[in-house]
């Protein structure tokens, strides 16, 4: 039993391309990327790459990239260069299979004939407004125009002179002939060509005619036979078409369109027509800004290619449109960093301190290690420690309130891999400005500790004054102040956030990071994860962009409409966070808590980033294993607030004294089930009972679901039977229901699910008592 091992759970997709590979209909899989060449890359497409690519990859099939670029006005080699780019950096290597669908113009007319002599196309010599207004409406169909029942020859002549360069743009167009009356719109006789005395930028003025991008698609995929031709949901209507035209033309393969939802992402756009006007109206400084979601911007920033795939495969595949939470980009983003990024000092507003106590020209070397305890790294650097620091303006307060761990008068603080410190005088300008700091050191806490055990709560950065360097910080935060900038009032770009970058001068970094490479990423210890700006940085003038927070500043600003006060954001971060340089805590541990500093981190990390509550994330750390677990299953694309409930809801309950490395099932198992439930394949109580089983015999979801018949009832069809036998058979409840007691409704629901044997999804089975009951 506990050697099965079930295969992981795949998207609807990618259980189609098994399928079809498990019944012999293709030997190789063949997907494709068909970009228009018009813009840049954003993040929506990566969804799409990752797919793509992905499919191919596990199937030992063939990816290509194909350029889409019939429509010359707008597609330049500008945007080819870059796309090429930004492919092949998010790893997708497409071999040799790169195409144009510009190279295919030939086969594309050939094709365009033959539907002509088969009776299939015609030449409309309509207006463009004429043709629109005959297609009809939804509610009525079409109407033919003057042009439809031409001849095939007159046909052809006419489409060999449009060819030829003889006539004026619209002053004809070449149209399939199908059904007018069809209540798809999209097979009203659809545009195919249309005339466009325009320069090509590869095609050159070789044609003037241009195939729609509804005829051509089609048409390319199948000369490259492609076997499974994925596109956002939106093409669903014009899979007909598709399918219309790749069986009426000989072309050599016959491959079939399949939908899937867009990447939508909160707090950004992704429309490739409106980044451009971000672009073009100066709200960002290009293409590459790091705060645009185009895979350009998104690389500047400092996010790692593994890290955008992480998040492609976290976010799935489904049919249902909806947005992403930008909490699992940062997710996604942080997870990869943490593990790659080494930490380092960087006080971003510096203050001056002076150790009183320190000989004037001793320069020390302090050794500091670059990684965590917790990260599979190895290595340290060492930092100069002198008479004259600087820490940052936000560690330091003259009247701190109760909790403040930092540096005040009279009180000690620890810097990070040095001394404890304490502030014995506060020196002001004329102003009255506090300007520099005089402390005093403790020469046997070198290192940190403290030998007579007293305590130093508060740890913080710092940098030695005459070695450190001076850079410029680029605090990057979200583009828009609302989750999703399109459908308020007014223009998207009504919604931008001012506060999108805040740019620090005279920040103070320690020195050792001057010979790295431009786009070299850090850790600035209790700052973020930040990146040398690959443009820019330069060094002897070194410029670093935040790729991140270390954790979600706006979950908890996410009260109704987050009050913007003066100070900058890198100001508003928790005043009272020890600052220890590892993830910020959360909350104390709990004092009987024997958690290991890592699983305590990871606690705090829980609460802090994916919202988990303080208790479910104690359960959760109570050993690795555990929360490897539950990471392995959030890692998989399930919510993290779901997972920890049934994990520590009803998983918990089962495991009674057994380890979790005692149980017959993974993560993939756990999320499976948890999908089951979500999109209703079983109700919830349901998925308690299969849990439980998998906990006691493992096995698969889906076998337990099928084996003990759990499989629920959505259909209104099937259960509306049920409903009328049991309000007929309770007619007198029924009266006093429709006379008011409407307190009725959940005897009527239980008996229908009893009825059902329980399966009856108790949604439809209200709405439908509702229905019937009320009239
Ligand atoms: P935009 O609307 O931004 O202009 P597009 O769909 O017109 O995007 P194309 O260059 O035509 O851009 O798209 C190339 C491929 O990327 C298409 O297969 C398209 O379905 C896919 N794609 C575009 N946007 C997304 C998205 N947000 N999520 C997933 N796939 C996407
Ligand atoms: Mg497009």
């Amino acid at each position: 039993m506990a050697d099965k091992k079930p295969a992981p759970s795949l998207d609807f997709l990618r259980a189609i391309v098994a399928e079809h590979l498990r019944a012999g209909r293709y030997d190789t899989i063949v997907t494709r990327f068909p970009p228009e060449p018009n813009g840049y890359l954003h993040i929506g497409h990566a969804k799409s790459i990752v797919l793509n690519h992905g499919i191919a990859q596990e199937t030992g099939g063939r990816f290509h990239l194909r350029f889409d670029d019939t429509n010359p006005e707008t597609e330049n080699l500008e945007y080819v260069e870059s796309i090429v780019d930004a492919v092949k950096w998010l790893g997708a290597d497409w071999g040799e299979h790169l195409y144009f669908a510009s190279d295919y113009f030939e086969e594309m007319y050939a094709f365009a004939e033959h539907l002509i002599t088969q009776g299939k196309a015609y030449v409309d010599s309509s207006t463009e407004e004429e043709i629109r207004e005959a297609r009809g409406t939804v509610t009525e169909p079409g109407r033919p125009t003057a042009f439809r029942d031409r001849s095939v020859e007159e046909n052809l002549d006419l489409f060999r002179r449009m060819r030829a360069g003889e006539f004026a743009n619209g002053a004809h167009v070449l149209r399939a002939k199908i059904d007018l009356a069809s209540p798809n719109m999209l097979m009203r006789d659809p545009v195919i060509y249309r005339i466009r005395h325009a320069h090509h930028y590869r095609t050159g003025d070789r044609w003037c005619i241009y195939p729609l991008y509804d005829y051509a698609h089609p048409i390319e995929d199948a000369l490259e036979c492609i076997t499974h031709s994925l596109c956002t949901l939106e093409f669903e209507n014009n899979r007909e078409f598709y399918d219309w035209l790749v069986e009426g033309i000989p072309v050599p393969c016959r491959p079939y369109q399949y939908e899937f939802a867009r990447l939508a992402l909160d707090y950004t756009i992704t429309s490739k027509r409106k980044l451009r006007q971000l672009v073009e109206g100066g709200h960002v400084s290009g293409w590459d800004d790091p705060r645009m979601p185009t895979l350009v911007g998104i690389r500047r920033r400092g996010v790692t290619p593994e890290a955008l795939r992480a998040f492609c495969e976290m976010v799935g595949v489904t049919k249902a449109n909806t947005r992403v939470d930008a909490g699992k980009f940062d997710y996604a983003v942080r997870d990869d960093l943490n593990r790659r990024a080494p930490r380092v000092l960087c006080v971003l507003r510096p203050l001056r301190v002076v150790l009183t106590n320190y000989p004037e020209d001793r320069v020390e070397e302090l050794e500091a290690p670059y990684w965590p305890h917790d990260v599979p790294n190895e290595g340290s650097r060492m930092l100069p420690f002198s008479r004259e620091l600087f820490i940052d303006r936000d560690d330091f307060l003259e009247n701190p309130p109760k909790g403040f761990f930092r540096l005040s008068p009279g009180a000690e603080v620890r810097l990070r891999y040095a001394y404890v410190i304490r502030c014995d005088e506060v020196v002001r300008d004329e102003r009255g400005e506090v300007v520099e700091l005089r402390c005093s050191y403790d020469e046997a806490t070198r290192g940190g500790s403290t030998p007579d055990g007293r305590q130093v709560k508060g740890t913080i950065q710092w940098v030695s004054a005459a070695h450190a360097l001076p850079c410029e910080v680029r605090l990057y935060d979200r583009l828009f102040t609302v989750p999703d900038p399109e459908v308020g009032e007014g223009d998207f770009k009504d919604y931008l956030n001012p506060e999108s970058l805040v740019v620090v001068q005279g920040a103070r970094i320690e020195p050792g990071v001057r010979s790295d490479p431009a786009g070299s990423r850090y850790q600035f210890e209790r700052l973020g994860y930040f990146c040398s700006d690959p443009v820019d940085s330069k060094p002897d003038a070194l410029v670093f962009n935040r790729t991140v927070t270390l954790r979600d500043t706006w979950a908890k600003a996410a009260q109704p409409a987050p009050k913007v006060d003066a100070a900058p954001k890198a100001e508003r971060k928790k005043k009272d966070a020890p600052g220890d340089g590892a993830a910020p805590r959360a909350k104390a541990p709990a004092a009987e808590s024997a958690r290991t500093p890592e699983l305590e981190a990871r606690r705090a990390r829980y609460v802090a980033e994916l919202g988990i509550s303080a208790v479910e994330a104690d359960v959760l750390t109570r050993a690795a294993d555990f929360a490897d677990f539950f990471d392995a299953t959030v890692h998989l694309g399930a919510s993290p607030k779901s997972v920890a409930s049934w994990i520590v809801n009803v998983l918990v309950v089962e495991l009674k004294e057994r380890g979790i490395n005692e149980i017959a099932f993974g993560p993939a198992e756990l999320h499976r089930l948890i999908a089951l439930v979500e999109d209703g394949t079983i109700s919830s109580g349901a998925g308690r009972t299969v849990l439980a089983e998998m906990a006691r015999e493992g096995g698969a979801p889906d076998a337990i679901v099928e084996a003990r018949g759990l499989r629920q009832v959505n259909d209104p069809g099937a259960i509306a039977p049920a409903v009328d036998e049991v309000i007929a058979a309770n007619a007198a409840k029924a009266e006093e229901y429709r006379g008011g007691k409407t307190g009725l409704l959940g005897f009527f629901v239980g008996q229908v699910r009893q009825k059902t044997g329980g399966s009856a999804n108790p949604e439809v089975v209200k709405a439908l008592l509702v229905e019937r009951l009320g009239g």
